[in-house]
């Protein structure tokens, strides 16, 4: 069984948990902010604090039955619900929640993880909320990320968060607080974590033992826990410097095996920082050295447009090398001056 992830070496999470944990009375709490800057492991803190038997603390203590229970992801009083695929990105294992999967997998082909939070498993951990605390301090449920849950499953779960049992505490935990349901939300107190500084981010990355954080820290957006996953994949960093350029010559070939949904990734990170610069503000993913000469606006925002339209639908099945071509066609032409006319 897979342990779970230790949150006390993110140094950025001490404080906000603890505040969390503290301060706040809800029984149902939503907790809006990146995966990669560590909101799921800030939401496992606050709910170890909350079970954390040691009296008075206001941090786990990482000692009593209750801390060592939660290490081992054994406790009974606490159950978090992710999509399967997000327990392989994590190396998470969840006691019992998935267990409404294990039946249905002997003789078939082996499934791709689920991307969502099942229904069976919202109806599981309802039914579990109803009965009484195993080691009476409180019981908390952890929903990571909680906008994978669908209609039904948000429906289902809108009684418990309106009218939990008594001593049930709710984490919800979402990037964007804003594709959940209306009616999820609402029943929730909102908490915007903000993650680490820049500095605090840099830090840890190079105590992780990371080459070339400075630039694997920008080309995760700034944030550490996406940089060290990065850096875990063989990111190459000489070639991310080379990419913009060659992107704009029309000479770069994606590694083997990109996904549509990973290169336009790639391309709206490029095209975030030439719109950046383009406006004389900062490049984010980029070093400002790397891009190619500044674009044309219109072009930018048109291509802008393009990658998010494709964004929201990158996920259904197409011909990938007839896209990917295209893409690459699509940002080159943004740096291809027009035949015939004066620049
Ligand atoms: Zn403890």
């Amino acid at each position: 069984m897979t342990a779970a992830p230790d949150d006390a070496a993110l140094p950025w999470l001490a404080g906000p948990a603890h505040d969390i944990a503290t301060k706040q009375r809800g029984h149902a709490l939503l907790v809006q902010g990146n995966p990669g800057a560590g909101v799921f492991e800030l939401a496992l803190r606050v709910a170890r604090t909350w079970l954390c038997e040691t009296d008075g603390a206001d941090a786990p203590c990482g000692r009593c039955t209750a801390c060592h229970l939660l290490a081992s992801n054994s406790h009974p009083d606490f159950r978090a619900l992710l999509p399967e695929l997000t327990q392989v990105e994590l190396g998470w294992s969840v006691g019992g929640a998935e267990a409404a999967d294990a039946g249905d997998g002997e003789g078939k082909a082996k499934k791709k993880p689920s991307k969502e939070i099942r229904i069976e498993a919202v109806r599981d951990a309802i039914s579990w909320t109803q009965k009484s605390s195993s080691r009476g301090r409180a019981k908390v449920l952890l929903l990571f990320p909680a906008d994978a849950m669908n209609l039904v499953a948000s429906n289902a779960l809108l009684k418990t968060l309106e009218e939990p049992p008594q001593g049930v505490r709710l984490l919800l935990v979402a990037e964007d607080a804003e594709r959940l349901l209306p009616t999820l939300r609402s029943r929730c107190q909102r908490l915007l974590f903000a993650g680490p500084t820049p500095a605090q981010a840099l830090a840890w990355l190079e105590g992780q033992g990371v080459v070339n954080a400075p630039v694997l820290l920008a080309a995760a957006g700034g944030h550490p826990l996406a940089a060290r996953r990065l850096a875990a994949d063989g990111f190459d960093a000489a070639a991310w410097i080379a990419l913009p350029k060659r992107i704009a010559d029309g000479k770069w070939e994606p590694p083997a095996g990109a996904t549509v949904p990973r290169l336009r990734e790639v391309l709206q990170k490029l095209c975030h920082d030439a719109m950046a610069v383009a406006a004389g503000a900062a490049p984010r993913y980029f070093p400002a050295t790397s891009l190619p000469p500044p674009a044309a606006w219109p072009k930018l925002a048109d291509w802008s447009q393009s990658l998010a339209r494709l964004a929201r639908h990158d996920e259904h099945p197409f011909n990938a090398p007839l896209i990917t071509d295209s893409l690459l066609a699509e940002a080159k032409a943004v740096w291809t001056k027009p035949r015939g006319r004066a620049a």
